[in-house]
Parts: structure tokens; sequence; C-alpha cells
């Protein structure tokens, strides 16, 4: 998911929207914030489609791109980047991030934050990104953006591509070759989507919902918790009646004990059970008349 999903509002006047109609927009295109469509290359792209880009630490426009920027964090993003910094959850959110709502959908996520006063990112330095290794996943996509769908009454996600072009990024005049497929797999995005899946999957289900889901204050800290400190979480699970009342297997039960990535994947099947009834997780039966979390 690339940081452009993060606002829409297509109710909206917006005199784009006619330009954006004669360009033949994707429906989804259409619904992001002028300033990112004002960049947008009109075109759907897909796994096989190729576009030329290069970027190196000698072209003329070097470090523009990492300044003044929203980047949405994901579970897998903040996981790594700890790791790197070797820092707890708690002390990555307070010096790295901000909470942010979804106009539409109504969860919270973390955004960087960027340097009050340069408005650089934390992370950016005159040699390039001291995170390389361990950027996040919407530095690894860029040029390319995501855009993401969940189809109505179906489990299944529907995806495609386009590439930002913004007008002080050079790489597009560079004549390297590459097709969307082998772009993802050179930056690894592709690893990142697939350990961010059940993250996207409750903010996509949950922004298609609209107003049929009640989000509650007690969800919604409990989807941030999830998503940015599986210390909490792991606390929450171990120190209250969570294991009394719901049924994991005994090996569910040791694998998130210790595995952060586990973890974070049961939470949030445990997440869509309580949003929208998903039957992965059930309660014990002696528990079924307390339906609280
Ligand atoms: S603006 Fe484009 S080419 Fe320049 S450093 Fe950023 S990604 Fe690379
Ligand atoms: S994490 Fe690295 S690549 Fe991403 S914006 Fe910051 S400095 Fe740039």
């Amino acid at each position: 998911m690339s940081d452009h999903d993060s606002e829409y509002d297509p109710e909206q006047d917006d005199p784009l929207q006619e330009r954006d109609h004669a360009l033949n927009f994707e429906p989804e295109m259409r619904s992001m914030p002028r300033e990112v469509r004002n960049v947008l290359h009109p075109v759907r792209m897909e796994g096989d489609t190729h576009f030329k880009f290069r970027c190196h630490p000698d072209i003329p426009c070097f470090n523009t791109c990492c300044a003044n920027i929203e980047i949405l964090l994901t579970p897998y993003d903040i996981l790594r980047l700890r790791k790197r910094l070797n820092i707890s959850a708690e002390a990555f959110l307070y010096e790295y991030a901000t909470p942010y709502t979804l106009t539409k959908g109504q969860l919270p996520v973390p955004l960087m934050r960027m340097n009050p006063e340069t408005g650089k990112c934390p992370f950016n330095t005159p040699s390039g990104c001291s995170v390389y290794e361990d950027r996040p996943v919407t530095c690894r996509y860029y040029p390319v953006g995501m855009a993401l769908m969940h189809k109505q009454n179906s489990q299944e996600n529907e995806s495609f591509y386009y590439l930002i072009k913004e007008d002080y990024c050079q790489g597009h005049q560079e004549n390297l070759e590459w097709s969307i497929d082998s772009w993802r797999q050179d930056q690894g995005s592709d690893g990142y989507d697939l350990r961010n899946q059940g993250w996207m999957d409750l903010i996509l289900k949950r922004r298609s919902a609209g107003d049929e889901v009640n989000t509650s204050l007690q969800l919604s800290e409990f989807f941030y918790m999830a998503s940015t400190n599986p210390e909490e979480f792991r606390r929450f699970v171990f120190e209250s009646t969570f294991l009394k009342r719901f049924d994991l297997a005994p090996e569910t039960v040791e694998r998130i004990r210790t595995d952060d990535e586990a973890l974070i994947e049961f939470a949030f099947d445990w997440l869509k059970a309580i949003l929208f009834g998903d039957k992965k997780l059930a309660l014990k039966p002696e528990a079924k008349a307390a339906q609280t979390p």
C-alpha cells in the first residue's frame, strides 16, 4: 500500500475531475488527493508493464524525494526499523512516528515524523538513506504507486500500479528498463507486502464496509497497538483474560509468545473476527456470553 492511499474524499467538488475523466484515470486514482493526482502518470500498470527509471548518488536530484512527504509506516516497516535501531516499540513511536487517522475507514496508522524545521526524513543524510536496507515499503516502491481495492462480497483484494512522476525526479530520464514485477523484487517490496497482508486486508475491508461497521475507540486503539507495538499487544494477550476466552491452538500460543511477526498476523485475525465475524478465531464455549474484547 502506498502512502497515497491514506487520504480519500471522492465527494469533494474538484475541478481536476474533468481532466481525470479525459485522461481515463482509473476510479481509484480519481479519488486520490489532488496533489497526488497532479504527479500521477495516468496509465494503469500491471506486473508485466515496463517503465524506465534509475536512481543513483550522482543524479542532480539526489535526496530531493526524502523530504516533505507522507510515509505511512506498516507493521513490518516498524519491526525492521526497530531491529536496525535496536530500540523498543515505545521509543520508536515516540521518536519517529505520528498517529494519523485514515479519512475513510477510521483506522489509525502511524506516519513517519519528518523534521519539523527542514521537512526532511529523520533518516536522510547527505550521502543518502541511513537505513537503506531497512527502509519502509513506501520508499521501496517509489516511483511506483500501488492502488489496492477490496472486492465487495469477496475475500479477495485487487491491485494495480501506476507511476509517480514528480518534476524534480530525474530518474525517469534514465535508460534502465524494469517491469513492475522486477522492480518490486529488486527493491524487496514484494516481501514486505506479503508480511503486511493481514494489516492491508483489514484496512481495505474496513474502508469498503463504510458506515456499516462501527469501529469503537477501543478497537481503533487495539488496531494501532497491533500495528505498532507487539510488546504491548503481547502483554494484553498473556496478562489479561484473553487466553481464557479465545480458543487458540497450543502451538499458536507458543508461536505468538516469542515471534513478533506471528503475533502481528494473529492480532489482525483477531480484529477481523471482531469487526467482520471472520471465523478463524472462535470464543471458548464458556466465554460466549462475554463478547467484549
Ligand atoms: S528524486 Fe528520483 S532520481 Fe532523484 S533521488 Fe529521488 S528517486 Fe532518485
Ligand atoms: S527512510 Fe530513507 S529512503 Fe525513505 S524517505 Fe527516509 S531517508 Fe528517504
